[in-house]
């Protein structure tokens, strides 16, 4: 791509490609200032990554940029137009609370979306106020940076900043704005913002800039290819939310970023209990993004994207439907692939056999039956520790684990190859709810940041099996009442 930046204190280089698209894509914004920006939280580890100075951030013009008070140089600050559909209806959305500072050219050359969450009222805000509750931010800020050290593709957090404002919701809460990091923030929604406020030229506009930016091995002007390799990359995201147990919670096509990435964290959450009917989200009422409906859902929003394509698929509009349902179809199994592949890791099963698939989905059934902690019964597993449990105490998992033993080999080199695939494919850490709830609480009533902190740092290296970690990994003690999370705070 071609590259326009400058230079400055903190060491934003920012490029802005995307505020170089006709105006029809975005709204400029100016400054939106809050009364007291305040660090709460800064990542200085990515903030290194990026070229960024993390002294610099802290004094005074890097929290006036960190809080919207103030632009940056160099930056575009753009609010995106996009659509999306929400819970199937489609709605005409676009950032109601958030600021595109502009994409930071990182030392190693890579591009990064820089956007300010909870900044102020936009074009696109509607009835919101534009803002955002310290809570919902630091969540996501633990939730996505957890995500990251999993492995898994996602937007990431850079800084949280308290504005020393009062944001209204069912009560008065703390504001602040998080400072997010994606490859970038185009959505199926912006594909069918192009496509419905817009058309054929906007929707071309769109896809050529995607393909510039994100796939440089698809051909110029190949949107058959563009189409295929998004598809693939959500096979793959999904597939990595499924093997841990996450649930994103709000699967709106806004909320499906075209690069692959786990974005726009709201009321998602891990799963405790293995349950694939597991909704978290206070809104879903009909449970649409179930944890175990997220691959079909997935193939769904894709279907939308692939329509927003047709115009560029093929002169001939019959053709063009005809290419694009061939590479829908290929979702499920393309999915299941992945899946199936992660699963035998996690599950220490090296090569392929036939009895693999029965093998995982036994083991599941198991662990739904017992109502079994999915991230501590595969550690449990893993280190070779079945415990008192109703799931390990019963005859099915005893006659299920010979099964398994088999398929794994006998001889210590075949255990330890298990065991070692294993540990590098089960987490003993994930957020657990109950540690995300006690880290919030503490840092929103009491101020007290080192109980986050502290989870943070157990969540940074989720493979490790380390004595620190062990408080981290224990499930929750059984409850009577689900957990609930809430979307929009
Ligand atoms: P989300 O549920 O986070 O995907 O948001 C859906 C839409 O609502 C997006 O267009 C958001 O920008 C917008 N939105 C969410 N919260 C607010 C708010 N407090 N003020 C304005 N817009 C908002
Ligand atoms: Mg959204």
């Amino acid at each position: 791509m071609t590259m326009r930046t400058s230079s400055s204190e903190a060491g934003w280089q920012f490029d802005n490609s995307y505020a170089r698209l006709p105006s029809f894509f975005y709204s400029k914004l100016a400054p939106n200032p809050v009364e007291a920006p305040t660090l709460a939280v800064l990542n200085e580890p990515l903030a290194a990554a990026l070229g960024l100075n993390p002294d610099a951030l802290r004094g005074e013009a890097g929290l006036a940029a960190l809080a919207g008070n103030a632009a940056p140089e160099g930056a575009a600050m753009i609010a995106q137009a996009y659509a999306g559909h929400q819970f199937g209806h489609l709605t005409m959305l676009g950032d109601g609370r958030a600021l595109l500072l502009g994409e930071q050219i990182a030392p190693d050359g890579s591009r990064h979306d820089i956007q300010l969450k909870g900044s102020g009222r936009t074009p696109y805000s509607r009835g919101g106020d534009g803002r955002a509750a310290l809570g919902p931010m630091l969540r996501e800020y633990i939730i996505s940076e957890a995500m990251h050290a999993l492995g898994i593709p996602t937007t990431r957090s850079l800084a949280v900043v308290t504005t020393g404002q009062p944001v209204y919701r069912e009560d008065e809460l703390p504001g602040a704005v998080l400072t997010r990091t994606a490859a970038s923030h185009i959505r199926v929604g912006t594909y069918q913002y192009a496509a419905g406020a817009g058309g054929e030229e906007q929707v071309r506009l769109l896809a050529d800039y995607t393909i510039d930016r994100h796939f440089p091995d698809v051909g110029g002007g190949d949107y058959v290819a563009l189409l295929r390799e998004v598809v693939r990359r959500q096979a793959s995201l999904i597939a990595r939310w499924q093997l841990v147990g996450f649930v994103h919670g709000v699967m709106n096509t806004d909320n499906m970023a075209v690069s692959g990435e786990t974005i726009d964290y709201g009321p998602c959450a891990f799963l405790d209990v293995y349950d694939p009917a597991t909704v978290f989200s206070s809104i879903d009422t009909y449970g649409r993004y179930a944890f175990g409906k997220q691959p079909q859902i997935g193939a769904w929003n894709l279907a939308r994207f692939a329509e927003t394509l047709l115009p560029l698929l093929h002169d001939d509009a019959e053709q063009s439907v005809r290419l694009a349902e061939d590479v829908i179809a290929v979702f499920p199994e393309l999915y299941r692939e992945y899946w199936l592949t992660g699963m035998r890791a996690k599950l220490g099963m090296r090569g392929e056999a036939p009895e693999d698939e029965a093998l995982v989905v036994q083991w599941l059934e198991l662990l739904e039956t017992h109502r079994a902690d999915y991230t501590y019964a595969f550690a449990a597993l893993t280190n070779g520790q079945p415990d008192d449990s109703p799931l390990f105490q019963s005859d099915a998992f005893t006659l299920w684990r010979g099964q398994w033993q088999s398929r794994i080999g006998s001889g210590p080199d075949a255990a330890e190859a298990a065991a070692q695939l294993m540990r590098s494919s089960n987490p003993a850490v994930i957020p657990r709810n109950h540690r995300v709830e006690e880290a919030l609480d503490a840092a929103v009533s009491r101020g007290d940041y080192s109980v986050m902190e502290r989870l943070l740092e157990a969540l940074r290296e989720p493979y490790a099996y380390s004595s620190g970690q062990a408080e981290y990994a224990a499930p929750p003690a059984p409850s009577s009442c689900a957990y609930r999370t809430y979307c929009g705070t």
